[in-house]
Parts: C-alpha cells; structure tokens; sequence
C-alpha cells in the first residue's frame, strides 16, 4: 500500500478548546489521516453529524468549521425532536486534491478514520457530508468498527420538502389559508435541494424564479416550471414575497439587508445570516426570517426514519411537522416581540437545558 505522508502545520491550534463537549484530534502518518472530531453536545444523545472532506488553510480553520456545524447540528436536532446530540468532523486535505473515491488509499484513510470514531464508543455518529461519499461510511462502518449512518436514501428529497413546509407555514402565518398560491418566490441554488423547492413551491401555485451560477441549470429548471432566471448574485434582491436561500452560506449581511424585497426568507443554505445580529435587523426590516436549521432539518429527520424502521408515510409526516414547528416559532415570536431565531433559542434551551445565546 502507498503510504501518504501529510505535513502538519505545526504551529496551528485550537483556538477555541472548549467550544465544544469535546474536541478530538486524529493522527495517523501511515494514511496522511488529520482529522478533527466535535462532539458539541450529548444531553439529547450521541452526536450525529456529517464528515467533511476538504482543504483547510490551517487547523484553527478546520476545527473552529467542525465545532461551529457541530453546534449547528445541536440545534437542529433539538428542535426537530431528534433523539441526538450535534457533532461533527473534518478530514483536512492540507492543500491536496482528494484521494481518489474507490481508491486503497482512501479506504485506508477512511479505514483509519473509522478506528478512531470507534473509540468514541458510538459517542459520534457519522453520515454524509461535503465531500464525502456513501461508501466512506460503510468504509468507516465494516472496517473502521464504528456505528455510521449510511442510508441509501438520498436525504435532499426531504430537506426540500421540510424546506417547503417551512416556507409555506411562513406564508399562511403571513397571508391566510392561500399559503404560497400566488406569490412569487425566487430560489438561489437549484441542486438537489433547491430544485425540488422550486418545483414543490411551483406545485403549490407560486410563480418561481430560479437563479444558479450554473446557467444551464437554471435555464433548464426555469423552463421545466414555465418560470424565469435571475443572476445569481441578484436572487435575494429579486423582486419577490419569498427568497428561498439554497446555495451558499451567509447571503443575508447587515447591508445588503435594506435591499432584500421578500418578506419571507426560508430555504436550506446552513448559516444563511452573515451573522446572529442580521435578525434583528430582518425582524425591524418586516422580513421574517425563518432559521435555516429549523427549514433544512428534513434530512436528519428521513435519516433518524431509516434507522428506526419508520415507513414512508411516518418519515413523511414527521419531515412535514417542520410546517407546524415553524407557525408556533412565528407566533411565539410574534406574542413575545422577538426574533424567531430567539424564539428558535429558547426553544433549544428549553431541550437542552441550558441557556444557548446567538
Ligand atoms: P448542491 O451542491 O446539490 O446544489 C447547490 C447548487 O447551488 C448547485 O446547483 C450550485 O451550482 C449552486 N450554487 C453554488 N454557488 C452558488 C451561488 N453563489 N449562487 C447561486 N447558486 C450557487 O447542494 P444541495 O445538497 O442542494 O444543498 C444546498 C444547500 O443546502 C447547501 O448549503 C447545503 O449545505 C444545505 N443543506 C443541504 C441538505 C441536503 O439534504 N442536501 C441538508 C441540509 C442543508
């Protein structure tokens, strides 16, 4: 076997050591394997959370990434009822391409991986993530000896349908029984998630409006759904009732804020706020912004359904509660004058048993 040698850039930290319930660093020189594990909470129980693999500028950068989607991942699962904490974990490139899928040295690597995820005694639980394919979790599963959800279910199907539900509670909670009939929603991304919303939303009577850097791609879906394009830098400030972020992270900043015309921002894109305070700024600008791991949460749920033994329709129903989740949040947020990130807060709190600041 090819034994890849990795540098380590020795003089990189953790800068935040204890942002986390635990922060673990893995090592093995005869694979090149740097990984970091975050387990950033367990009351709820083990934390389940994807594995990115991907270059880093340094380690600081790479662990501060795993401890902050770690935390993430506490939220979403309090606030979906999902029987697991939030983790996550990072496998650095340190600046080279990525081992080859099927390759030995990435099955030694993820082989490697799974032995150390193993020693967390089911304390960590991987799945999918960027970067990452279905066969490195069985990888980490058969030969590592860890627990891995490794479902052959794709989950962007249901994160597009609790994004859905998530966007028409926003409109009903907005515009009466009508929801999404008749308004116009423009959606940034149009992948495997961001396509399915635009279609769910176009079945539910709204005019969509699609934008993507990938042109062909919009232009095809735009076509499929009678709609039209937009570039897509310009989505979140096309004209429309409902901007549906499905792409990249932080779209919505402080300043672009003042030229955002939806009064409804709901999609899947994790960290859609450039920061916590941009919700106030939404809430005083009479946009309501539902948070994006209370939308997306659909997948975790299809996944927790896989595990469980759930049917189709028990998955279903549970990822179409993100709908009912969200109209409380909205009222909640309403009667108490606060933000629904607030409200999304408390309500987290309130599971966890501890006060969670934005
Ligand atoms: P994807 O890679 O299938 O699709 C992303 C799309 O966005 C692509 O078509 C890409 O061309 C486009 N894109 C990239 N940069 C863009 C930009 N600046 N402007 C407009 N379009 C851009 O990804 P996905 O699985 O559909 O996930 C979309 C988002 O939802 C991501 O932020 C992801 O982290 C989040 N998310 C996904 C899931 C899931 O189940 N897939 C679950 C939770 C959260």
């Amino acid at each position: 076997m090819t034994t890849v040698t990795t540098p380590t850039p020795m003089s990189d930290s953790i800068a935040e050591p204890w942002a986390s319930e635990q922060t673990i660093t893995c090592r093995d020189e005869r694979t090149g394997l740097r990984a970091i594990i975050a387990i950033d909470d367990t009351t709820l129980g083990p934390g389940f959370g994807g594995v990115r693999y991907r270059a880093y500028p340094s380690t600081t950068a790479a662990a501060r990434e795993a401890q902050r989607l770690a935390a993430a991942m506490t939220l979403k699962h309090a606030l979906a009822e999902l029987p697991y904490g939030g983790a996550k974990s990072v496998v650095m490139l340190d600046g080279r391409t990525p081992l080859a899928p099927g390759s030995p040295e990435r099955g030694a690597l993820f082989a490697r991986f799974g032995e150390m995820i193993a020693r967390t005694a089911g304390t960590y639980i991987p799945g999918v993530d960027m970067g990452t394919l279905l066969e490195d979790m069985q990888t980490i599963r058969d030969e590592g000896g860890a627990r891995a959800f490794c479902d052959e279910v794709s989950p962007s199907p249901f994160t597009a349908r609790g994004v859905h539900a998530a966007m028409r509670a926003a409109a009903v909670h907005h515009h009466g029984v009508g929801g999404l009939a008749g308004t116009e929603v423009v959606v940034q991304g149009v992948g495997s998630v961001g396509a399915e919303v635009a279609r769910l939303a176009h079945a539910d009577g709204a005019r969509v409006t699609v934008a993507d850097v990938d042109t062909v791609r919009a232009e095809a879906l735009a076509a499929e759904l009678g709609g039209r394009t937009v570039d897509a830098r310009q989505a979140p400030f096309h004209p429309a009732d409902v901007f549906s972020p499905c792409a990249v992270a932080r779209v919505v900043t402080r300043e672009n804020i003042g030229r955002i015309p939806a009064r409804i921002i709901a999609g899947a894109a994790n960290d859609t706020l450039d920061e916590p305070g941009c919700a106030e700024a939404l809430r005083e600008a009479g946009i309501t912004f539902v948070p994006d791991f209370v939308a997306n949460a659909g997948g975790v749920v299809q996944v927790h359904g896989g595990v469980s033994g759930w049917s189709d329709a028990q998955t279903l129903a549970a990822v179409d509660r993100i709908g009912d989740r969200v109209t409380e949040l909205l009222t909640t947020a309403e009667a108490q004058g606060i933000t629904p990130l607030a409200a999304a807060l408390q309500r987290a709190s309130a599971a966890l048993g501890r006060e969670i600041l934005t």
